[in-house]
């Protein structure tokens, strides 16, 4: 069950007790230093039991707060916005289709003139045009 090194207490009050005496001793006799004033108790999440030991690690940054909530105003535009934009790409829904019919019966016409063996007109740009 427990594959933890250091000395597991049952119980908080156990595990109190011993930090009390460590801390007691670490004064008493001065060695560590100033190392006393980091220990805590805890509990572990391996053993669940109870441990003495330091944060020596940073806690974790604070998540970063979310995206803001839509105001009832903005959330009113956001919808006008999307209705918009789907109605506008209704309109040009057919656009693309469009193109590829124009483009079959102009290579229709193309392919019918050439059946007849009409020569097509030289292609001449607008302002050229009299
Ligand atoms: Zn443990």
């Amino acid at each position: 069950m427990s594959t933890c090194q250091k000395t597991p207490y049952s119980t908080h009050a156990q595990a109190q007790a011993a930090l009390d005496r460590a801390v007691q001793e670490h004064k008493r006799t001065g060695r560590g230093g100033k190392s006393w004033k980091r220990l805590n108790v805890y509990r572990c999440k391996n053993c669940s039991m109870w441990h003495l030991g330091r944060a020596n690690s940073y806690e974790a940054a604070p998540k970063q707060p979310g995206p803001k909530p839509l105001t009832a105003g903005q959330q009113r535009r956001a919808e006008k916005k999307a209705a918009e934009k789907a109605a506008h790409q209704a309109l040009y829904a057919d656009y693309v289709d469009t193109l590829r019919i124009c483009r079959l019966l102009a290579d229709r016409q193309m392919a019918l003139y050439a059946a007849l063996g009409v020569k097509p007109l030289p292609v001449t740009k607008p302002e050229e045009r009299v």
